[in-house]
Formats: structure tokens, C-alpha cells, sequence
């Protein structure tokens, strides 16, 4: 019987979002551990190669570009698609299933080049539509730690079928799936167990470290590399200081397992700059305590420092002639088609 009352459609639960009153008091003290066994993971999508010597053939074919769409970034919603014309994956699912199979389709992504959705932490404006998208493409399977699987069942009205669509994944062991090897490392927040990714495609590294207090250690070891960077600039800290948020919400916030804000984006960007990075996205920007111009004035005056030019990330002739692109990710419509050339 289809729709029958099993069906638990996660978008019509009660939103539960970081950054509220309702959420933050869910959280903190999670004493649960996980003994994560670091054994290899085995992935459903991995390409086929031969084991046989003789059938090898080596042909230069180059390979497509990279390519990166975010479908929404912040507290309402994240999800973004990262690979080539011909396969990739979802990171995170917090945008509506339709939303984001019309956007991929326009661009030329049929569903079944989409293969897995990778999940950084269990916050529900990084889950709310993981089930609902893993129920209608059967064939999409969900990778996150096992502690990350487990924050979603504890915290969120989940069905919890979603264990069956499940593939483990552990912290810095690289998984491949849809062509790219990705690797999920540590970032300090107070979500459960949470993961930023670093993709490796070729001889390119896209990185995504969203939702994260402080830059880590192993945060800052991905990160460094980067040729791509999705990174947080959650917050401008004097619209903190001064908005409506409660002292004990703006602390949290404030806090090392909280969120980045502009200053600190900015002070980390300017101090590792490489030629070597070539995109900058400034992702998960508060709607309260933010403003794009702020954010990416706030980065493009410390790169200014160090005599870093800066593009828009629009294609223009003036963007081709800088060292590096600066987007903000808007917040509830999809950003452009990225395509990585260099
Ligand atoms: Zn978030
Ligand atoms: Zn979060």
C-alpha cells in the first residue's frame, strides 16, 4: 500500500534546527561512545576494474571536469552535489528531494549518476530529507559514522529502516564511491560525531568543512590542501553581540564546538593561502547575524593584506586574471554550476 501510515515523512516532523532555542537545549553531554573498528569500508559504487593483466588497456582519456552545485546552505537547509557530468554525490541532505533532483536535472544530472549521499553530522538541517531521498532513489545509499547514523535515530522521528540504506564509514579512512576518494575527518561542533569531507578527484582535493567551532588540527591538515574549500563563515561577531539571541544561545554559538564566524574564517584563509587554492565558498552563513556582503568583505579585506587578488567565482574575464574565487552560498536557492578547470 503506498503512503501507508510506515511512512514516516521526515519533512512534515518538527523542524529541529541548529541555532535555535528548541535545539540547542537537546543538546550537549552526549556520553555515548562508539568503539569504531577502523576496518576498510566496502562501497556498492565502486568503479569495476579487471584483475586481468592482458585486458588492460591503457587509454589517456582525460578526464571531465569537477564540477559543485549547493542546493542551500545554513540553518534551513544543506545539501550540495559534488563530482563530474557523469557521476557524483550528494553532501548532506537538507534541501527537498525535488528541489534538488530538478536542479541536478537541469544541469544534466540523471538521478542514477548520483551515488550515495554523504552525511557530515546529525543535525536536522543536514538530515531532514536523507530518508525521504534514500525512499524515492532506491538505489542511493546513506555514508556516515555509525555514531552519526545513531545521533539521527536517537534525536530525530526517523524510521528506523534508515539502519538498512546504511553504509559505515570511518574518520580518515578514504572510501571511493562515484569515481572521487573521499576521506571524512574530525570538526569540532556540537552535533554527534561530526564530519567534514575531503574529495579527491585526480590530482584535486575539494574540501567541505561546514559547522565547525574552531579549525582543528586534522581540520586544518585537509583544509591546508584544498584546491576547492567549502568552509563556514557562520556569524559577523558584533551582529552576535548585538542581536536578539539569548546570552546562553550566542555563547553557544561563540563556543570552540559551535560555529566560525567571519574574523576567524577570514584570519585562517589569509594565514594559509596557497596558489594552490583556487575556490573559496563561504557556506552556512546565519540569516540573523550575517550578511554575504559582510562575509566576503570581511575575507577579501585579510587576503588584501597579503596581496591575494580575489574573484567573484562568475567566469569573467576580470575573475580569470585573480588568484582566487570568493562565493557566499545563499541560503535558501541553489548557487551556480561550478565547473573546476584548473
Ligand atoms: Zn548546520
Ligand atoms: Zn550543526
Amino acid at each position: 500500500m503506498p503512503n501507508s501510515n510506515r511512512n514516516k515523512d521526515f519533512s512534515k516532523q518538527k523542524s529541529i534546527f541548529f541555532d535555535t532555542q528548541e535545539d540547542l537545549e537537546k543538546e550537549s553531554d552526549d556520553s555515548y561512545t562508539f568503539l569504531e573498528k577502523p576496518t576498510p569500508v566496502q562501497v556498492k559504487h565502486q568503479a569495476s576494474t579487471s584483475s586481468n593483466p592482458f585486458s588492460k588497456v591503457e587509454v589517456d582519456e582525460p578526464q571531465p571536469p569537477l564540477c559543485f552545485i549547493s542546493f542551500g546552505s545554513g540553518s534551513s537547509g544543506n545539501c550540495s552535489y559534488v563530482g563530474t557530468t557523469e557521476q557524483g554525490v550528494l553532501i548532506d541532505a537538507g534541501i527537498d528531494v525535488d528541489n534538488v533532483f530538478d536542479t541536478l536535472a537541469a544541469n544534466g544530472i540523471k538521478p542514477e549518476m548520483v551515488k550515495g549521499i554523504c552525511l557530515t553530522h546529525d543535525h536536522a538541517d543536514h538530515i531532514r530529507f536523507a530518508y525521504k531521498i534514500a525512499r524515492k532513489y532506491k538505489h542511493l545509499r546513506l555514508y556516515c559514522t555509525r555514531r552519526v547514523l545513531d545521533g539521527i535515530l536517537r534525536r530525530h522521528n526517523v524510521s528506523r529502516r534508515i539502519k538498512d540504506i546504511h553504509e559505515a564509514i570511518f574518520k580518515e579512512i578514504p572510501f571511493k564511491l562515484a569515481g572521487l576518494e573521499i576521506t571524512a575527518f574530525e570538526v569540532p561542533h556540537d552535533g554527534t560525531d561530526n564530519a567534514g569531507f575531503s574529495i579527491e578527484y585526480g590530482d584535486k582535493h575539494f574540501v567541505i568543512a561546514t559547522d565547525i567551532g574552531h579549525v582543528s588540527e586534522r581540520a586544518y591538515h585537509y583544509m591546508t590542501r584544498a584546491n576547492y574549500l567549502v568552509i563556514e563563515s557562520n556569524y559577523d561577531a558584533h551582529m552576535l553581540d548585538v542581536g536578539k539571541y539569548p546570552e546562553y544561545l550566542k555563547n553557544r554559538i561563540r563556543s570552540a564546538n559551535g560555529h566560525l564566524n567571519n574574523a576567524d574564517t577570514a584570519r585562517f584563509l589569509a594565514d594559509n593561502f596557497t596558489e594552490n587554492l583556487k575556490y573559496i565558498f563561504l557556506c552556512h552563513l546565519s540569516a540573523d547575524n550575517n550578511k554575504p556582503d559582510i562575509a566576503c568583505q570581511c575575507v577579501q579585506d585579510a587576503l588584501a593584506e597579503k596581496n591575494i587578488t580575489v574573484g567573484k567565482g562568475e567566469g569573467s574575464f576580470d575573475d580569470k586574471t585573480k588568484q582566487v574565487q570568493l562565493v557566499a552560498l545563499p541560503r535558501y536557492v541553489c548557487s551556480r554550476w561550478f565547473v573546476f578547470r584548473e
